[in-house]
């Protein structure tokens, strides 16, 4: 079928950064951009009125969206959440695991392969499931946030190692505190295996911290948010992150970073060394104010997502309305927050994706509303 669109008065992130004008999109193809052009016939036009044009980003880290977790043995629960990702401008995903039971962990790396596989043979409208990214389960219990954290003593190394194995490839990061007896091996069977480790859920000092970066951690989980504060005294894994040239990632939603926190991190490490990831729960991309999904019962509060004590348990936003969020605070213009979530996380996963729009752009266009609050996100596919 054919489907053609005109999409006028827009703002288009094209290579040379945000221009006014107007896109057509034939077949899933950008075929024309320029300041002006005229509807041709059979063509949908749309109307932008001034939306931000942009290409879909990656999302390295986020656990649901659409009232669907990520994390379930049942694929069609998968599909569902990278439905509702994709219709909010996700373009590829990691599907992000919390603590849970050995069981569980191995039935929800089955499901995500199943999918994957799903996907492979064709289904264009869905966020594409790049892999696994697994939040622990070697974390310090005192930084499990609103998980349970009564799950990460039933894990032995030699359970983790199994699992890992099994699904090799598809398992692409995973969380660890540096300051957990396990560091060493998981860091070890890292190498051995291709999968990246991000430390975080941590109290470690500077030194257990740099020491994990010696041997071979590649960044961070979610910067400051579940970590020892920095002190002057005791830098900690805070101190450490910022001190090194790994990347980390930082969430680009209010409740969770202070805009200050992103000002520093900017000035310290720069664009290139940020993943902005959403965290997103299963209120992400979904309608609803609270949802109950086995043991788990999430509350949205503005753009968070909170469990019933009130503690942060991820966002209620996709990536791409987090960055809309830091473009409307002037924090990060969109155009220079769309290569951080294209650019940085596909370097990490050793991908390539467009950061910009251009003549010969394949895939869906995002239009961004940033006079919205919370800021809203159209496909255009
Ligand atoms: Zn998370």
């Amino acid at each position: 079928m054919s489907e053609k669109k005109l999409l006028l008065n827009g703002r288009i992130l094209g290579r040379k950064g945000l221009m006014d004008g107007s896109l057509r999109l034939h077949n899933q193809m950008v075929v024309e951009m320029a300041p002006e052009l005229t509807p041709q016939p059979g063509e949908e036009v749309v109307d932008c009125k001034g939306a931000i044009l942009v290409p879909m980003v990656l999302d390295l880290h986020v656990h649901g969206g659409g009232c669907h977790l990520l994390h379930s043995d049942n694929p069609e629960d998968l599909h569902q959440a990278c439905r509702a990702q994709f219709l909010n401008g996700t373009g590829w995903l990691l599907a992000t695991f919390t603590l849970a039971t050995i069981k569980s962990w191995y039935k929800g790396l089955e499901a995500i392969e199943q999918v994957m596989a799903k996907q492979r043979r064709g289904a264009s409208s869905e966020a594409k499931l790049l892999g696994a990214y697994l939040e622990g389960p070697f974390l310090n219990p005192e930084m499990a946030g609103g998980m349970e954290k009564e799950y990460i003593r039933q894990w032995k190394f030699k359970y983790f190692r199994k699992v890992v194995e099994n699904f090799a490839g598809t398992v692409k990061i995973v969380t660890l505190a540096p300051e957990h007896p396990s560091a060493e091996d998981v860091l070890s069977l890292a190498k051995e295996l291709g999968f990246k480790v991000f430390l975080g859920h941590s109290m470690a000092s500077f030194e257990e911290t740099q020491r994990a970066i010696e041997l071979g951690a590649a960044g961070f989980t979610h910067l400051f948010n579940a970590m020892a504060p920095y002190h002057h005294r005791q830098p900690g894994i805070v101190g450490a992150a910022l001190l090194s040239s790994l990347p980390c990632e930082m969430i680009p939603e209010p409740a969770h970073l202070h805009p200050a926190s992103w000002e520093l991190v900017l000035r310290m490490k720069g664009h290139g060394k940020i993943l902005p990831i959403s965290d997103g729960s299963l209120l992400a991309c979904c309608q609803k104010e609270r949802y109950r999904w086995g043991k788990i019962h999430l509350i949205r509060q503005g753009t968070a997502s909170l469990n019933p004590e009130g503690k942060l348990y991820g966002t209620a936003i996709s990536l791409l309305q987090g960055l809309a969020i830091l473009h409307k605070k002037g924090l990060v213009p969109i155009e220079k927050g769309i290569p951080m979530a294209t650019n940085n996380p596909a370097a990490i996963l050793r991908k390539r994706i467009p950061s910009y729009l251009s003549t010969g752009h394949r895939g869906p266009v995002a239009m961004v509303e940033t006079d919205q609050d919370p800021p809203r996100v159209r496909v255009f596919s």
